[in-house]
């Protein structure tokens, strides 16, 4: 694998994943625009922190991947470093898949609460209960990996990072809120990204 990976062949597959993430969250998002919705928080907060998110999981690189800049960060390529890049994407987008279908009708783009939102505690979601921000940890840890550059390679990690830890505990508040001893007991039973860690 490492002999066929270049520059350009480690930009693509970054590509690729743009598209994958787009075509397994697709479906998804349609449903949700008509699933309704009972409670919605911090809408203005959650909308600049996914800007920062967007920028770095994707204005940022894609930037670069067009036009190599910002050329003065750029680092020696390695094949074998981008090659691990590819097995964390797929990884990434695996568990981007999973998550999706355990979290159905439940998954929201920002923090709310639908009509008869259930609980879910089944598949992935028994493991951990921030998969999905996993699987973005995952595809932004990729991205560092494919993308010989210091800033567009680990903007996602920062744009994503900035997310998270501004919304993991606002989303685990309102969850105890809305579910209160069911997603105490949740809480205790699993971490949030890594499991048996944190
Ligand atoms: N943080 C989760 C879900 C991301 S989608 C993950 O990383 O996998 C965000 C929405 O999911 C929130 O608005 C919340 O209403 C919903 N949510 C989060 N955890 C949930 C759970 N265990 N069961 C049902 N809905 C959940």
């Amino acid at each position: 694998m490492s002999a066929a990976m270049t520059p350009v062949v480690a930009k693509i597959l970054w590509a690729l994943g743009c598209v994958g993430w787009y075509v397994i969250r697709y479906p998804h998002q349609r449903r949700s625009r008509r699933t309704p919705v009972a409670e919605r928080r911090n809408r203005l907060r959650d909308t600049v922190l996914m800007t920062i998110s967007f920028t770095g999981l994707f204005a940022i690189p894609l930037t670069y991947a067009i036009t190599d800049q910002p050329k003065f960060a750029a680092y020696p390529f390695h094949a074998l470093q981008a090659s691990l890049g590819v097995v964390v994407l797929v990884a990434a987008m695996a568990l981007f898949y999973r998550t999706h279908r355990d979290l159905g009708r439940a998954w929201s783009v920002t923090l709310e609460i639908r009509q008869e939102h259930r609980l879910v505690t089944h598949g992935i979601y028994a493991r951990l209960r921030h998969p999905m921000y996993a699987a973005f940890w995952l595809w932004a840890l990729s991205q560092a990996l494919l993308l010989p550059n210091w800033i567009a390679g680990l903007s996602g990690l920062v744009g994503f990072g900035t997310l998270f830890f501004a919304r993991v505990d606002h989303e685990e508040r309102m969850m105890l809120e809305t579910f209160g001893e069911e997603y105490r007991a949740y809480m205790a039973r699993t971490k949030r990204i890594v499991p048996g860690l944190y």
